[in-house]
């Protein structure tokens, strides 16, 4: 058995002399369409809980609505199959209360950058360990076709079927744009060596790891990455040390940048709209403020909490 994560606190890896196969962690089968990408993000996730050794019973897996979010159910870990835009409130508490389970989020694009926009965007700020993916397919597909924040302009759909008329939100630059976000990177389900090295760095990150996964859906935005599938030079990864090496790409993916993901303001200009599509850790700071570490050094029992509350509601009283 490869040895777990030392740490019992940030991390949950089996201490005891299990060898926990793919076996042990594979739940229902999973009824997405045939050839969706959430496919290939499930065997990554179940690669990494492997590769790991994460113990099914410190691991939860927390998501929304949305096609991604039946994740829980296919996993034979811990899960909580929440409510539209709610997972990251919920996967806070669950990390809140229990600093020793691993905790992940999965959210789809309308999840996570338009009803969950406001928990998304201080879940980047409060910095509380734990590895956020968004699966970005760039429509709501779950519910048939509406346009999504990250629908490109023009794209037909159910609610705009002469074409979106708005330029997509791009969910890296908003994130690189949030106050004591620390770690923010991009990934696409049709490279499976990348994905599977990002998530491992995403779990790896001491802190709030958001990761953007693009992924197709062949049922309603077919030709949204359909070139950049078949034309790698479109992709251009952001290589480094501190970020997402992935050798046995090299070949396949010529186009390469070295970026330093502790600069922030370099992140920034990447992640711009321009022709290419750049894959890699955007930005990577582990030093910055984690609420659930402040919170956790200034314990207080529950009789000073309940003394702290009264004073606060009596402050109030008429
Ligand atoms: Fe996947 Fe799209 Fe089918 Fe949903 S509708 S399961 S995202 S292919």
């Amino acid at each position: 058995m490869s040895a777990g994560p030392v740490c019992p606190i940030l991390c949950a890896g089996a201490d005891d002399d299990r060898a926990l196969a793919l076996s042990d962690y594979e739940g229902a089968t999973a009824r997405w369409c045939p050839g969706c990408g959430d496919h290939s993000v499930l065997t990554a996730v179940e690669r990494l809980l492997v590769a790991e050794q994460l113990a099914p019973e410190r691991t939860v897996f927390v998501s929304g609505i949305g096609c991604s979010s039946r994740f829980p159910h296919y996993l034979k870990t811990y899960g909580f199959h929440g409510i539209h835009g709610r997972a990251l409130p919920v996967a806070t508490g669950i990390k809140l209360q229990r600093p020793e389970l691993t905790v992940f989020v999965v959210m789809g694009d309308g999840d996570c950058t338009s009803i969950g926009a406001g928990h998304w965007m201080h879940a980047l700020r409060y910095n509380v360990k734990m590895v956020a993916m968004v699966l970005d397919n760039g429509i709501y597909g779950l519910t048939k076709n509406q346009t999504s924040p990250t629908t490109p302009q023009g794209h037909p759909s159910n609610t705009q079927p002469r074409g979106t008329y708005l330029p997509p939100l791009d969910p890296i630059e908003l994130a690189l744009g949030v106050t004591n976000a620390s770690f923010v990177a991009q990934t696409a389900e049709w490279v499976p060596a990348h994905l599977f090295a990002t998530l491992r760095a995403a779990y790896h990150h001491d802190g709030f790891a958001f990761v953007r996964v693009l992924q197709r859906c062949p049922k309603y935005t077919a030709d949204i990455y359909q070139i950049a599938v078949q034309r790698p030079e479109v992709l251009e990864l952001l290589v480094h040390d501190d970020g997402v090496v992935v050798p046995e790409l090299e070949r396949t993916y010529t186009r390469r940048l070295v970026h330093d993901p502790r600069d922030l303001a370099r992140a920034r200009e990447l992640a711009m709209p321009g022709e290419r599509i750049r894959l890699g850790v955007f930005f990577r700071d582990a030093s910055r403020d984690r609420y659930d570490l402040i919170r956790r050094a200034t314990p207080r029992t529950t009789t000073e909490r309940l003394a702290l509350l009264d004073a606060e509601l009596d402050a109030h009283a008429v």
